[in-house]
């Protein structure tokens, strides 16, 4: 007996009674769940990129400085974001809650937050799994689908850096939240609800992009994950990376969970069509180059001398 939308009916039980409640909470995002595992369509001739991410309360965000839809969509969106980053086309996700019990109230909102991400990108939810824990974890797996992958290994000498978007705001919201004040309504937007840039990614895989990374650990460390992949120098000027309004060169090139994308790829890429697509800038960062007798790595210029790079994002120490 298969119930709407493809989903089995369920055996009786409390646990059962909270997965049917959030399957309806979740409508028609969520498809055909119920059996022991989900069976999907892949396009012939198309590659599978699974990737998947875990959001710890306490590691990874706070309970005081976010609303529990923003929590449950953040960790969605950083999951799908990785998808953007291989140039992939979401097919589907899995959601792995471990929820305690005082977090049972706020059960609901966290569907909901993961259902905004889930509609947003087009991500059908094909399947999950709901357990009791002593910390909130949001467990996130999503499979897209990509004919040419953007690997972090294709970057090539020769290259120019180019970055989405403008960076800093996650972590001015971050420093405004350990302080104990509340972040400028931008800064949390961007910390709150940072954008996948799915769409973004393939336009520019579309226009010879060789690479790309999202920002996850801030612009320079992650230029280091594409420098050591590729064994390639990555040159930065820190004086040409996009601020938000706000933002200093340093604390941008520090900014994690930015979920922007660093993109390796030809100079002649049309920024201005870009912008003009997508409503966010894209800007010229550095170059890459051959690899120095130290190895892979990022050199950081300001005015085009080298200065010792910034030290990247931490993760905030738990109490
Ligand atoms: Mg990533």
């Amino acid at each position: 007996m298969t119930a709407p939308n493809n989903h089995l009916t369920l055996g009786p039980g409390a646990e059962f009674d909270a997965v049917r409640a959030t399957i309806a909470r979740w409508g028609a995002i969520a498809r055909g769940t119920g059996d022991d595992g989900a069976v999907l369509d892949v396009p012939a001739g198309l590659k599978i990129v699974v990737s998947t991410d875990t959001s710890v309360e306490n590691v990874h965000f706070r309970r005081a400085w976010l609303t529990p839809e923003e929590i449950a969509y953040r960790a969605g969106a950083a999951a799908i974001s990785d998808l953007a980053a291989m140039g992939a086309t979401p097919l589907a996700m899995t959601v792995a809650l471990t929820l305690p019990d005082n977090w049972r109230e706020q059960s609901m909102a966290l569907a909901d937050g993961i259902a905004i991400i889930a509609r947003d990108t087009s991500t059908p939810i094909v399947g999950g799994d709901l357990t009791t824990g002593s910390e909130l974890s949001i467990g996130v797996t999503v499979l897209g689908t990509v004919l040419h992958p953007l690997v972090r290994s294709g970057a090539k000498t020769g290259d120019t850096l180019w970055v989405t978007g403008r960076l800093g705001g996650p972590l001015l919201a971050l420093k405004s939240f350990e302080r104990g004040q509340d972040p400028t309504p931008i800064h949390r937007q961007r910390f709150a609800r940072p954008v996948p840039r799915l769409r973004e990614a393939q336009w520019l895989a579309g226009r010879g992009a060789t690479a790309a990374i999202d920002i996850s650990d801030g612009v320079v460390s992650d230029a280091g994950h594409l420098a050591a992949a590729s064994h390639t120098q990555i040159s930065i000027d820190l004086d040409r990376l996009p601020l938000i309004d706000g933002a200093s060169p340093e604390v941008a090139a520090r900014s994690g969970e930015e979920y922007e994308l660093l993109v390796t790829g030809p100079s002649t890429i049309d920024a201005l069509e870009f912008e003009r697509e997508f409503g966010i800038p894209l800007t010229v960062i550095g170059t890459v180059g051959k690899v120095g007798a130290s190895g892979p790595g990022v050199v950081t210029r300001v005015a085009g001398a080298s200065v010792p790079a910034p030290k990247g994002h931490d993760h905030f120490s738990v109490p």
